[in-house]
């Protein structure tokens, strides 16, 4: 329709703005917490105190906390009014019983075992299925996965396509596994050393990089015509599915909770950190569909986190985490979720800040190589970016670079990643778009100064996981 006079001059008027309408959180805000702003001398000095390392800074002396989306998001009203409703007895209490269906319901796994956190599901599948001298194939190492496999006698090898380690490379499922490398290794050690591979949705390591429908089900085929189980990391599998949704062809139209479902058919267990997707503060589980890996995972449990109906967790958490599973898998709540995260990335990105492409799920990750050219790896670039960011704003990052890829088994020299990143790491539905933009001008404020930073270097090294406790001075 030919557009009248008076719509003209309207249409005019309104050029300035935006013709795109925006969205906004499917939520409003009901209970705040007060945050502190510290001054820039406090934090210098906290930083000392912590050892340049911000998992040793006290949340007080932080502003805006970024350091992980675990166990840090905010509950819903629903979600609190459920832990009203905690059945505390010590075996068979109800909220294990919603909690179970709710997840053959969203994941479709046929056994549940819950467990204090993601970690205590990864030691018990370790435990049950790898043998000294197995292999343990996956895409891209996570830090506790891994160790649970070397710490049952296996080895981790990473088959996630090339490109997942190149922080320029923009495609859309980076988290793929490598089809030619999982059937090398297959014919280099033979299938029954392989008891499982291990499939990360979406890829924590990698940026939060997803994986796609198409590559899990040829995982999955290959693997089951030599015997080898698929055991999904479920803990960001909803964001993944996401992904899905969003990217890849023939999905567009079905919801996040179907795609969810199509993608967890592909592997024969899951261990999952509820402390992600799963919208709780604390819990995990264990889900597989063989009845005998169940009946000894259900055995184990007790040794380790409690008995089988509560595997760590009292029943008011286990009833969160059943309400917040239904929550996670709206797909409103994702697209503000991994919308906000988005945000973020593309400021960076218009700012020309170097940042891992395409943004992931969970977080935007700064590339500390491109920081700092002027730091070997043994300066622990990623650390230093993260000392500084904090030293500028109170933003606390958290390093994923050589201190969290540790020092290898067998030769005790430390382990140099190629990519040397700092993690933002956005909690779900705990801070606004506001808070995103103080973060996105004190990263640029960092990315001005860079070339007058120097390194760190380390003072003290725990032997587990590193990165959690190792202090480091100033060079
Ligand atoms: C957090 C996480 C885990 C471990 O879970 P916890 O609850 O912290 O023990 C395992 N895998 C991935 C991908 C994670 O992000």
């Amino acid at each position: 329709m030919a557009k009248t006079p008076a719509a003209a001059r309207d249409a005019a008027a309104l050029a300035p703005f935006p013709t795109r309408r925006s969205w906004a959180e499917p939520w409003k805000v009901k209970v705040v917490e007060p945050l502190r702003m510290t001054t820039r001398k406090a934090r210098e000095k906290a930083n000392i105190d912590a050892g340049f390392n911000t998992f040793l800074l006290r949340s007080a002396d932080v502003y805006i906390d970024l350091l992980t989306d675990s166990g840090t998001s905010a509950m819903s009203d629903g979600q609190w009014a459920g832990m009203m409703l905690g059945d505390e007895a010590y075996a068979g209490s109800r909220n294990f019983y919603n909690l179970e269906a709710t997840i053959q319901k969203y994941y479709g796994y046929t056994y549940v075992v819950p467990t204090h956190q993601g970690r205590g599901a990864e030691n018990l599948i370790s435990q049950i299925l790898v043998k000294p001298g197995m292999y343990v194939p996956g895409n891209m190492y996570f830090t506790t996965t891994r160790l649970h496999q070397e710490l049952a006698g296996g080895t981790f090898v990473d088959v996630i396509v090339k490109e997942a380690h190149d922080p320029a490379a923009d495609l859309p499922f980076k988290g793929n596994v490598d089809l030619d490398a999982f059937a090398a290794l297959i014919r280099k050690v033979g299938a029954k050393k392989i008891p499982y591979i291990t499939i990360g949705a979406t890829v924590n390591m990698a940026g939060g990089q997803p994986i796609s429908m198409a590559n899990i089900k040829a995982v999955h085929a290959l693997a089951k015509t030599h015997g080898i189980k698929v055991i999904l990391d479920a803990t960001r599998a909803v964001e993944n599915a996401w992904f899905i949704q969003q990217r890849e062809p023939g999905y567009a139209r079905k919801s996040v909770a179907t795609i969810l479902r199509e993608f967890c058919g592909y592997s024969d267990g899951c261990t999952m950190s509820g402390k992600k997707d799963a919208l709780v503060n604390i819990g995990g589980w264990l889900a597989v569909n063989d009845r005998d890996v169940y009946e000894e995972a259900s055995n184990l449990v007790v040794v380790y986190e409690g008995l089988h109906t509560y595997g760590g967790m009292a029943g008011r958490d286990m009833e969160a985490m059943a309400r917040g599973i239904v929550e996670s898998v709206q797909d409103d709540h994702m697209r503000a979720r991994i919308g906000q995260v988005q945000y973020l990335g593309q400021k960076l990105i218009d700012w020309g800040v170097p940042i891992v492409r395409p943004v992931g799920g969970h977080a935007v990750y700064l590339d500390a190589k491109a920081f700092y050219p002027q730091l070997t790896q043994d300066q622990f670039p990623a650390q230093t970016l993260a000392a500084e960011l904090y030293e500028d704003s109170g933003v606390r990052a958290m390093e994923r670079g050589v201190v969290s890829a540790g020092r290898d088994a067998k030769t005790g020299k430390h382990r140099y990643p190629k990519l040397e990143l700092v993690r933002l790491t956005i909690p779900r539905r705990v801070y606004t778009q506001a808070h995103m933009d103080v973060t996105a001008e004190s990263v640029l404020a960092v990315w001005q100064q860079r070339a007058r930073v120097r390194g760190l270097t380390m003072v003290y090294e725990p032997k587990y996981l590193r990165f959690f406790q190792a202090r480091f001075e100033r060079l």
